[in-house]
């Protein structure tokens, strides 16, 4: 039997996705209709989601089995009332090397001061030697699929990894915490604090004056996350304060980031225009074949959204 399969997003992306797609269902051996008009809601069996201000009310969507996201934050789709049928996130490996890849550049970067070398460019010998990995401590907020890759490789490079999650986990040469009170303690004396939390209710503004005031003096913040887990003036006074180094922001209450806010003009902020890790077409679309197949197969789906946490 033949599925319909509405690809749902901004427009443009699907010509991204469309041969990824094919052939990602093709190995699956789904047989399907699928693309950004496949007939009327009613009879639409999975939806493919991105944000798209064109889709909001899903209750036509009488016979949906599931809405498989592209992206691996779903604050957009979470709450939304007129879905009931199963929601699933992004968790493709693709997703997981990039935001790996792109938090140690990062932290390599500030770890090893590159930029006292840059600067100095201009012939001025003055040699810097940094401390060792295992001298400096890290605090990972957020232990799940993109946290917990980026703790293990902080780890094994041999950092002071301190892990933080809503619910206990366990991750070999990370010290995990949980709960309200593991922030504090996951945050203390941390040179480099990793944003890897998603956007919900509970995670607002979770790295305020009080969080920043935990980290060691100077410390460099990196929010890959969302940019509602940062309070931005707490973020920018503890920049003056030199409380933090520096800060990494590749995300934002606004996007783009208005020309105008002051994160575009700080010296001590680096703007990243969300990019740190790209939903990738080849991976995605296996990623949402298989689970397409599991739903047919009466299985489980894989990075099944808790609609009640809000991810
Ligand atoms: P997961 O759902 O796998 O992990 C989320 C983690 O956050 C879990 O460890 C969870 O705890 C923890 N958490 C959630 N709420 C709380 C809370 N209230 N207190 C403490 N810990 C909490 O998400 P991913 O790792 O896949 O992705 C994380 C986020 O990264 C995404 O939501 C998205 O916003 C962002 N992202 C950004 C990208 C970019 O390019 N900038 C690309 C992809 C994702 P527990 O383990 O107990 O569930």
């Amino acid at each position: 039997m033949s599925l319909k399969i509405l690809f749902s997003a901004r427009p443009g992306l699907w010509d991204d996705y469309e041969a990824p797609f094919r052939a990602a269902l093709d190995e699956a051996g789904i047989v399907a209709e699928l693309g950004p008009g496949v007939g009327p809601p009613e009879t639409v069996d999975y939806i493919v989601y991105a944000p798209n201000p064109d889709l909001r009310d899903f209750a036509p969507y009488t016979r949906l089995k599931a809405v498989l996201s592209l992206w691996a934050g779903v604050e957009t789709i979470a709450g939304n009332e007129t879905l009931t049928a199963p929601l699933t996130r992004m968790a493709d490996p693709g997703l997981k090397e990039g935001m790996t890849e792109w938090v140690m550049g990062h932290v390599l970067h500030h770890h090893l001061n590159i930029g006292h070398a840059l600067a100095r460019q201009s012939g001025t010998w003055e040699p810097y030697v940094p401390p060792l990995a295992r001298e400096r401590r890290v605090a990972v907020l957020g232990l799940g699929e993109l946290g917990g890759a980026v703790a293990r490789a902080l780890a094994a490079l041999g950092f002071d990894v301190s892990g933080w999650s809503r619910r206990p986990r366990e991750i070999e040469g990370v010290r995990c915490v949980s709960g309200p009170d593991g922030l504090t303690e996951a945050l203390a004396g941390a040179h480099f604090v990793i944003c890897l939390l998603p956007g919900t209710p509970k995670t607002e503004s979770i790295v305020d004056t009080a969080a920043l005031g935990s980290t060691a003096p100077g410390a460099v913040l990196i929010n890959p996350g969302r940019g509602t887990l940062i309070d931005d003036d707490a973020v920018i006074e503890a920049l003056d304060a030199g409380q933090l180094g520096h800060a990494v922001l590749d995300v934002f209450r606004t996007e783009p980031l208005p020309e105008t806010h002051p994160f575009w003009a700080h010296t001590g902020i680096t703007v990243t225009p969300h990019v740190a890790s790209e939903t990738r077409p080849t991976t995605a679309a296996r990623f949402i074949a298989e689970n397409i197949r599991r739903s047919e197969d009466g299985k489980a789906l894989l990075a099944l959204v808790d609609r009640a946490s809000g991810y």
